[in-house]
């Protein structure tokens, strides 16, 4: 009898795969997931930040039974319902903005299609063809909104007519050598200078920590430089919050800690609790433009939106910003002093928890450390550990575990790390084992 990662690969497309080793998964409580073989492994990805409460927390089945027993419908497009009208009503309250502007909210299935939506919203409403994002980002899978990314995953894609792509200021491989990132500010500068008039451009996307390009904190102060550049032309500022928004990084929302103030924000990941479920907030001038514009079918659903209400209610009640803040401040120093001891690790870095470990093949040549990445987190996860690796050079250990991760979890996923390094630097984790498991 084939197991269950064996029928996976007989009937399922890899077209959306993104596998880094066989994992099964049959169940999940909290910060752990179950594999079929009844093993509990300690889930610090957390499907890519989606299951921002664990698995199975009781306020999301409690909200999806009470909101699947007496069904509003199915859909925003031709009715509404209560769930996703004080949803958007929430999110407008816990958004801060600039004032001023009258806002509204838009509700999709996942960052791609709220990402997308912005991206040719923008240009339509405003009428100014160009855009602005980061190499290195990743704004989504669909056409759309890989139209407006810069992930090498994604070199296949057509890009956005006239995108301009910066680079993203890194302060562990600074762009031109300055660590403040004013090097980026000044490439822009010149570009609005020759063949990108400012006037051209509709949007700036940003993601406050570039997560799949590396999960990379920019400089303090970069992107409230940048931003208040672009607003100055009237350029608006997207600010992507899909991954590390809603507490994660120890605020409700990332872009507080830059104190900068973006016209556009999106929610996905996290906000569903694990349910495809995402928003955009932002000007009723571009949310209210057009009618019939971006939809699907299932948009704004009931179901999504109570689990939305939640989550909400879950982060508040039990302060898991702070839970985040405070966990994820102790397992980043435990990293670090996993540093002594594995000079393979090059940097450790991060707010709460999102939180990212680069592997470099020395830390004086900072050459990137891929194929050890790749073999880290396959030992991690024979030894019970879940965790991915991010970057454009695909070396960089990437933690985005439930928020309400403990400090004992914690601990015990730097115990498990540790061992998987030991591991790796002593050859204990052959070559072949990585095939079929190209990740990204
Ligand atoms: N924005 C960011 C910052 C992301 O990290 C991702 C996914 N990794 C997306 C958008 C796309 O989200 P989804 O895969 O849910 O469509």
């Amino acid at each position: 009898m084939p197991n269950l990662y064996e029928r996976d690969s007989r009937v399922i497309s890899r077209l959306q795969k993104l596998r880094f080793f066989p994992l099964a998964v049959t169940g999940g409580e909290g910060a752990y997931l179950i594999d079929e073989k009844g093993r509990r492994l300690l889930d610090l990805s957390a499907s890519w930040g989606a299951a921002s409460l664990g698995h199975s927390h009781p306020a999301l089945v409690d909200a999806l039974k009470q909101a699947a027993e007496n069904q509003a419908g199915a859909s925003i497009l031709s009715s509404t319902s209560e769930p996703t009208v004080s949803l958007a009503e929430r999110l407008l309250e816990i958004t801060p903005s600039s004032g001023g502007d009258e806002r509204r909210v838009w509700f999709g299935h996942s960052g791609s299609d709220a990402n997308e939506t912005i991206a040719r919203s923008v240009v339509a409403a405003t009428g100014r063809p160009r855009l602005i994002s980061f190499s290195g980002a990743y704004h989504g899978g669909t056409a759309g909104s890989m139209a407006v990314s810069g992930h090498s995953v994604q070199e296949h894609a057509e890009k956005a007519s006239g995108l301009v792509l910066l680079p993203y200021p890194d302060p562990f491989r600074p762009y031109a050598g300055d660590a403040s990132g004013g090097a980026i500010i000044d490439l822009l500068q010149q570009k609005f200078d020759e063949g990108c008039p400012p006037e051209e451009v509709a949007a700036l996307f940003i993601e406050p920590i570039q997560s799949d390009g590396g999960m990379i904190v920019p400089p303090q102060g970069f992107m409230k430089r940048l931003c208040e550049l672009c607003q100055s032309h009237g350029i608006l500022v997207v600010c992507d919050e899909v991954k590390v928004g809603l507490a994660r990084t120890g605020k409700l929302h990332c872009f507080e800690h830059d104190g900068f103030m973006p016209d556009l924000v999106t929610l996905g990941k996290g906000l569903g609790g694990g349910l495809p479920l995402s928003a955009v907030i932002g000007p009723a001038r571009i949310m209210e433009f057009a009618t019939s514009f971006s939809m699907q079918t299932l948009h704004g659903n009931p179901i999504c939106t109570a689990v939305g209400h939640a989550v909400l209610d879950t982060i508040e009640k039990d302060n898991l910003a702070e839970n985040a803040n405070r966990v994820g401040e102790h397992l980043q120093q435990s990293l670090r002093s996993l540093m002594q001891k594995h000079s393979i690790i090059g940097d450790v870095r991060g707010r709460g928890l999102a939180i990212g470990v680069e592997l470099v093949s020395s830390r004086e040549n900072r050459e990137p450390a891929a194929t050890a990445a790749a073999k880290l987190v396959y030992r991690s996860f024979e030894l019970g550990l879940v965790a991915y690796y991010v970057g454009m050079n695909s070396n960089i250990i990437e933690m985005t575990p439930p928020l309400t991760l403990t400090t004992d979890e914690a601990d015990q996923a730097v115990l498990i790390l540790g061992q998987a390094l030991d591991d790796v630097a002593g050859g204990k984790v052959p070559d072949n084992i990585l095939d079929g498991f190209e990740g990204w």
